[in-house]
């Protein structure tokens, strides 16, 4: 029998814990004819998450937990859950039950059909406001724009993925990662499903405007030099023009004299240049600090506990 991985990271989710055990549970129960995985992956949770993880452990072995050593992040939990699992293929799901279970026959079907990665798409957004929404399709629009990637819009990281595309995932192991732009570069035979968002069962969503700013430079900056290559545009029209008006004050100066008058040109000019200046550093520092962090190789994440079938 083919093996099926659920990995579903988890960050202090002790209260939607209950809900989601019955809805794999009534899941498993609705497809006999696979063999079952379903790999939490703690993320340094600061509640009760972890004992009822091994609880959940000690009582069904279908359950299974990777506990991280602290906080890593979304990405980093779901890289050690595709190092942990152990399925023929994975599915990918929330905690929350944002992400309804039921939909994953629909994937496996699709998958048996010969799909590699299945994601669903979402038919809304959720509950959210205007600017989440507004400031989301901005983002995707730039993103796909400038990375020449297929990086959609409304798909989050609900999908199920062959186990082809696992293991080119494992090895891909930059430590700051964008793993819905990685789903894009794997490439693979895709197939997109729709799907109702639900509403978070209990506790609170984990992303703060800082997260999703953050998370923006790094998903633009990870995978498109386009912003350096933008300095160096910016920087060459800025030096014509100034070539040129440094052209237009000598001739001015050599046949109608000095002045000292000028003071707001003179101003305008320096604040402009020191400007654009300025921001062309932003922008290589951005990635030199990319390189500072991937040059020190350290590990994505550190397994505190492993409780594995
Ligand atoms: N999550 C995680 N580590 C984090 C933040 C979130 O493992 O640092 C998990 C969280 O427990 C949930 C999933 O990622 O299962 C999605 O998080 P959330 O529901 O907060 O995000 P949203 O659905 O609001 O985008
Ligand atoms: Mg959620």
């Amino acid at each position: 029998m083919k093996k099926v991985t659920i990995l579903i990271p988890c960050y202090n989710e002790e209260a939607s814990l209950p809900a989601l055990h019955d809805a794999l549970i009534s899941l498993m129960d609705s497809q006999p004819n696979y063999t079952w995985e379903i790999l939490f992956v703690n993320d340094g949770s600061r509640d009760g998450t972890l004992d009822i993880l091994r609880e959940l452990h000690t009582t069904d072995h279908r359950f299974c937990f990777v506990s991280l050593s602290r906080n890593f992040g979304k990405e980093c939990a779901m890289l050690s859950g595709f190092d942990h699992a152990k399925g023929d293929c994975l599915v990918i799901m929330d905690a929350d039950l944002q992400h309804p279970p039921m939909l994953i026959s629909e994937m496996l079907r699709y998958w048996e059909d010969g799909y590699e990665d299945i994601y669903a798409k979402r038919k809304v957004r959720g509950k959210e406001s205007l600017w989440k929404k507004k400031t989301a399709r901005l983002y995707y629009r730039l993103l796909q724009h400038t990375t020449r990637l297929d990086i959609l819009p409304d798909v989050g990281d609900f999908r199920l993925l062959d186990r082809k595309c696992i293991d080119v995932m494992k090895n891909l192991r930059e430590s700051e990662r964008n793993t819905k732009a990685l789903f894009a570069w794997i490439g693979f035979k895709k197939k997109e499903i729709l799907f109702e968002p639900q509403d978070r069962v209990a506790g609170e969503t984990k992303w703060n405007l800082s997260n999703l700013i953050n998370l923006a430079i790094d998903g633009i900056t990870s995978f498109t030099t386009l912003p350096l290559r933008l300095a160096t545009i910016i920087g060459l029209f800025v030096s014509t023009g100034a070539f040129i008006y440094i052209i237009a004050i000598l001739i001015k100066t050599i046949f109608l004299g000095e002045s000292v008058k000028g003071f707001p040109t003179l101003m305008v000019t320096i604040l402009f240049l020191g400007g654009i200046q300025f921001l062309a550093l932003g922008i290589i520092g951005e990635y030199l600090g990319k390189i500072f962090n991937e040059s020190k190789n350290r590990p994505i994440y550190v397994v505190s506990e492993y409780e594995g079938e």
